[in-house]
């Protein structure tokens, strides 16, 4: 597999009203969250007294078959997950979502992320005796919040809620998740103290009527609301965790607990808005698409390309930074590659031929708009270089006369500890040589150039404005704080390596 890949997307639904298709909107939220892992996906809806599940492997659209759908008719509540593996083997066992018995009932989890103390926390478990019967992080955290409500409930069962527990789970583990665990009857958003994966509150309305709150969503991120009439109502805060219901009248309540230990120190992701995010998602109120322009914007003014013919980019994620070059520099903007949004997961066998192809067949090329252009060719970011080196073959090949190659971020460096599945030091391209030269040299293009640090840095903090409406009672200041992981970029890591 060629490309970087995200941990995960994670979705939940409760409804206020009683016509909501929960399995219906999550398989909308899963839609619009399928560019975060295409290898397995599933759901577990409550009607507030019995769990079901459908999970399998593959594309969303292709587990949830309406006859699948069928058997999660009703429900006022649920969750749902589309996976990438980054731990555990990429089989059904280690779908998501999962589920176990507690000492409080039944509890579903879904998970994004990747635990940094994962074998310390596997170690207790198992010295309490509590079986592990995968590899995943999410089961890890599923079976320590159980542990941790039977011993509430031994000690005090009258005052053991799971707001105490997940709060005292999040002082044992501070990186990296981002979860929804569902009761029979209530949604938990979790967000991990340093912010590194991300979790937002939505708000869907009747169609025709946005006064009239359907009800309530968790999500990985927005990109999914237009599909299922919902608004953005907030993120969820880093460190913070947030419970919906609805009470016995039939009101929602969205109660917020701020982890009182909460870091001082924030690590969201950087790479959600170079490369994983969708470009529509809204993080820290601002379009993902509005910092990929900016870091177009600024790649034109520090790397430019002169009497080049055309700006151009690999579809799609680079398509915002091409036009933020484009603008900048004056230099027309022209599609020169198109993608097969058709190609899908394939379970036949590659022959030699076909695999040496894999990444051509994700794209078409636009021969007219190349033949004899000088090309500025836009990335978003480079990895291995195993999605541009074939691309630039076929560009020369459709006759591009020169092809410049300008990357809307710094060089990746460093692996992921988080949940990311970026490879090894030695496998990364920008440390297979010793110069932008010898880059160029190796990519067969005419020049290579990226975007620094301080301009990635400077085009996602440049639009930065907080509302009244985003200010979170009982968390005040939180809602103004906010800071970076970029370890794959510089190797700085949000805590020290010493596991
Ligand atoms: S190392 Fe890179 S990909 Fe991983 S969390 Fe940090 S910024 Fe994101």
């Amino acid at each position: 597999d060629m490309e970087l890949h995200e941990a995960c997307g994670v979705f939940g639904v409760l409804a206020k009203e009683p016509c909501v298709k929960i399995a219906e909107v999550i398989y909308h939220g899963l839609i619009g969250l399928q560019h975060r892992g295409q290898e397995s996906a599933g759901m577990i809806i409550s009607d507030g007294t019995t769990m079901k599940e459908i999970k399998g492997m593959g594309l969303v659209s292709h587990i949830m078959t309406d006859e699948m759908m069928d058997r999660l008719s009703g429900g006022k509540l649920g969750i749902g997950h589309t996976r990438y593996s980054t731990q555990g083997a990429s089989d059904l066992a280690n779908c998501q979502p999962i589920s176990t018995e507690t000492f409080r009932g039944r509890i579903a989890l879904a998970h994004n992320g990747q635990l940094i103390n994962k074998d310390h926390l596997r170690n207790q478990l198992l010295s309490q005796d509590i079986k592990l019967t995968t590899e995943s992080d999410s089961e890890i955290i599923l079976k320590i919040l159980a542990a941790i409500m039977l011993k509430y409930s031994n000690y005090d069962p009258e005052s053991a809620d799971w707001m105490k527990v997940i709060e005292e789970f999040m002082n044992q583990s501070v990186l990296s998740y981002s979860f929804i665990m569902m009761t029979r009857d209530r949604l938990y958003g979790v967000r991990d103290p340093y912010g590194n994966r991300p979790l937002c509150i939505g708000r869907f309305h009747a169609e025709g009527d946005t006064t009239r709150t359907m009800g309530w969503i968790l999500s990985s991120e927005s990109s999914p609301f237009l599909s299922i009439s919902a608004k953005l109502w907030r993120e969820v805060q880093p460190g913070e965790i947030v419970c919906l219901h609805l009470s016995d009248n039939g009101d929602e309540n969205l109660i917020s607990h701020p982890n009182q230990n909460c870091t001082n120190k924030l690590a969201s992701c950087l790479f959600e808005y170079v490369y994983f995010s969708r470009s529509d998602t809204i993080l820290e109120n601002q379009m993902v698409y509005s910092v990929r322009f900016r870091c177009g914007q600024l790649l034109a003014i520090k790397a430019p390309v002169y009497n080049a013919d055309l700006v151009s980019c690999i579809p799609n994620s680079s398509t915002p930074a091409a036009l933020g070059y484009s603008i900048q520099s004056t230099i027309p903007y022209v599609q020169v590659l198109i993608r097969n949004t058709y190609v899908g997961r394939t379970f036949i066998q590659p022959n030699h031929q076909t695999r040496q192809s894999s990444i051509k067949r994700k794209f078409g090329l636009l021969t007219e708009n190349i033949l004899g252009k000088k090309i500025i060719l836009i990335d978003d970011s480079i990895v291995r270089g195993n999605t541009i080196i074939p691309l630039i073959q076929a560009l020369k090949s459709a006759g591009a006369k020169e092809i410049h190659i300008r990357v809307a971020s710094p060089p990746v460096r460093h692996p992921c500890f988080m949940g990311i599945d970026i490879p090894t030091q030695d496998e990364l391209i920008a440390n297979k040589v010793a110069s932008l030269t010898q880059l160029a040299k190796k990519l067969d293009a005419d020049s290579v150039e990226y975007l620094s640090y301080q301009d990635l840095l400077l085009a996602v903090q440049n639009d930065m404005y907080f509302t009244d409406c985003f200010i979170i009672k009982g968390i005040g200041d939180n809602s103004h704080r906010r800071g970076y992981c970029s370890a794959c970029f510089t190797g700085e890591y949000p805590v020290s390596l010493d596991w």
